[in-house]
């Protein structure tokens, strides 16, 4: 009888172990969790097959790496809420890839104008076909526009835009065309909100299929610690007159942070 209580003791103080390790690992940031949850509703609904992708290399590892923890359909989904937050109407995708994100944007009517960019031009058909462009009705169709261009140089189509969502790109580029881009977007095109996404190196060691030191993709140039992050975005806003809000994406580790991590400028305005 001893013995059966103890064994349940031991059943039960393991139970407690699982579930406050489920907790730590899974804890997501209750502002954001309010932010994403009805674009994740939606997502899961809506999420693009994967089927008709004609990834790199470098994006299978990467999707491999992350897969687990559908970080992809989180981002996309938080980035959403915060453009639909923000209240844009016209809204900049710049390195749209495959164009994802912009299936999301045309989902819903309070974007009127979306323009999404890619220096690759196989990823600009790609999204082309993926969207089915040239099936769709006119009046959807006026409503997006896809172009082949170079965040490297400045470019007027890229000018007047409520807000631009630039995720997963920067950490594509090494410092000199980073220095470039950052000119290209917050000087020239400035729109009136920028959401910035990229991945957080410190979250590396908690993907179990990654090795040790490596980065999530092999093109990518560099991948930021939370601090190195946040004093770019800081330098950003105060070079050139935006502000700054920075949230994680994805779960929350406590020592490790979250694996993406996003920020928010405003241009001129208050706090995001
Ligand atoms: N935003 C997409 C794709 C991210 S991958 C998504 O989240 O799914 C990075 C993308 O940035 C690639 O499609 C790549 O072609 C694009 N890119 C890299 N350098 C670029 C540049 N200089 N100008 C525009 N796009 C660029």
């Amino acid at each position: 009888m001893f013995e059966l209580a103890q064994a349940s003791q031991r059943v039960q103080a393991a139970f407690r172990v699982i579930r406050n390790t489920l907790e730590r690992i899974f804890t997501i940031n209750t502002a954001q969790r309010s932010l994403t949850r009805a674009a994740l509703e939606r997502l899961a609904e809506d999420v693009p097959s994967e089927d008709d992708a004609a990834p790199t290399r470098g994006d299978e590892e990467e999707e491999k790496v992350e897969r687990p923890l559908g970080l992809h359909e989180q981002r996309l989904g938080t980035v959403l809420s915060v453009l639909r937050g923000v209240g844009a109407k016209r809204v900049l995708d710049l390195g749209c890839g495959e164009g994802k994100l912009l299936r999301l944007l045309l989902g819903e009517p309070q974007f009127e104008h979306i323009l999404g960019m890619d220096v690759s031009w196989r990823s600009v058909e790609i999204a082309s076909d993926k969207l089915k462009l040239n099936q769709m009705g006119e009046k959807q169709r006026a409503r997006v526009e896809l172009i082949q261009g170079s965040l490297m140089y400045r470019d007027k189509r890229l000018e007047g835009y409520d807000a631009a969502a630039v995720v997963e790109v920067i950490e594509h580029l090494d410092a000199p065309r980073l220095a470039a881009f950052e000119r290209v977007l917050f000087e020239f095109a400035k729109p009136g909100h920028v959401i910035v996404t990229t991945p957080n190196i410190e979250y590396n060691a908690l993907f179990p299929t990654l090795p040790a030191g490596k980065l999530r993709h092999r093109d990518h140039r560099f991948e930021w610690t939370r601090s190195e992050f946040e004093v770019w975005a800081n330098r950003m806003a105060s070079r050139f007159g935006y502000t700054v809000h920075i949230q994680p994406v994805g779960p929350v580790n406590e020592g490790h942070g979250a694996p993406t991590q996003m920020g928010i400028f405003t241009r001129g305005g208050e706090q995001a």
